[in-house]
């Protein structure tokens, strides 16, 4: 199968209709053979009423019911497991992204062999204050934090290898840092393809202002987990030891002072406290990596690792 459309959706069932028949009309006149995965995130509204008329309708839809909105991350990483097509699309369900893109970003994945192609909104049909902006200042420091070159990370119109969606995992709110993730499971041929914005036309906005902070902290764990989770020592380790030296210099320097100099008493000393704290903060630490190391070596993916080929199999 040429490609699988992986769709999530949550409370969007007056644009299902309209989407599913562009998508149809483009990938059959360019004669793709595809599947139209449709991911219910738990609407209550009619979407899944929606999605089984669909379904009758075109052969090629197939949809999947969450019992609760788990979140736009929980919906792909579902739609990923059970894609079948050689290249994977993902796209957002409220027409904001146009399906004419599909060929182009087909094109880009088996000739030009990106793993990853994601779209960039240039000029996006969104709220300046709530979207535009906000959007910049998150795209910037996460190209500074990960070294990925992408202007618009969170695009929800991507495509992928096969192999890449079945090697990455998303959950929480990952789904802004699906390039990140790839990258750190080795997937590094990341391209990027200006795509069409189009104003929403039905319904509403499904992130408001927390998407920030959430955001922010799930790009705290990715970079972390994607470096040091398999060596958390390397990490703690290090800052652990060099808090206990710095705790145990400035001791020594303290003792040593006293015995030269027996009138000044050492708690009036500002060292005595920077000394204390420092070695109680080093053994937190080396202990933080210690237990880190321990979990880690018990943990079942601990020797999950990307192949990125195998000969004679
Ligand atoms: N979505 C989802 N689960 C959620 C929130 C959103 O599946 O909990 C879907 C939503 O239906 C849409 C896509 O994710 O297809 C992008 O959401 P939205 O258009 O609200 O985001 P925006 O374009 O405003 O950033
Ligand atoms: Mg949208």
């Amino acid at each position: 199968m040429d490609i699988s459309l992986v769709i999530p959706l949550y409370n969007e069932a007056e644009s299902l209709p309209e989407l599913c028949a562009w998508i149809s009309r483009v990938v059959n006149e360019n004669n793709f053979s595809h599947e139209i995965i449709l991911i219910d995130d738990g609407s209550n509204d009619n979407s899944w009423q929606v999605i089984k008329e669909l379904s009758v309708q075109y052969a090629s839809i197939k949809g999947i019911k969450f019992q609760r909105n788990y979140g736009k991350s929980a919906a792909l990483n579902e739609g990923f497991r059970a894609a079948i097509g050689n290249v994977v699309i993902t796209m957002d369900a409220d027409m904001q992204d146009s399906p004419d893109e599909i060929p182009e970003l087909y094109k880009m994945i088996t000739k030009e062999k990106f793993e990853i192609v994601s779209g960039w909104k240039k000029k996006r049909y969104d709220s300046t204050i709530a979207k535009n902006i906000p959007s910049k200042i998150f795209n910037g420091v996460t190209r500074k934090i990960t070294g990925i070159k992408l202007h618009d990370f969170n695009c929800g119109l991507k495509a992928y290898q096969n192999k890449v969606v079945k090697g990455i995992e998303v959950y929480g709110e990952m789904h802004r840092y699906i390039p990140v993730i790839a990258k750190w499971s080795g997937f590094k041929k990341v391209g990027e393809k200006v795509v069409e914005h189009r104003a929403r036309k039905y319904g509403i906005t499904k992130f408001g202002w927390e998407r920030f902070v959430n955001g922010f902290l799930d790009l705290l764990s990715i970079s972390f987990v994607g470096k040091f989770s398999k060596r958390p020592m390397h990490f703690f380790g290090l800052w652990g030891t060099l808090f206990f030296l710095a705790g145990i210099s400035i001791a020594i320097y303290l003792i040593v002072s006293k015995i030269l100099d027996s009138s000044v008493s050492l708690t009036n000393r500002p060292g005595f406290y920077l000394s204390l704290t420092a070695s109680i903060i080093g053994v937190q630490l080396f202990l933080a990596g210690f237990i880190g190391e321990l979990i880690s070596r018990n943990s079942p993916g601990k020797n999950s690792y990307q192949i990125e080929e195998k000969v004679g199999l």
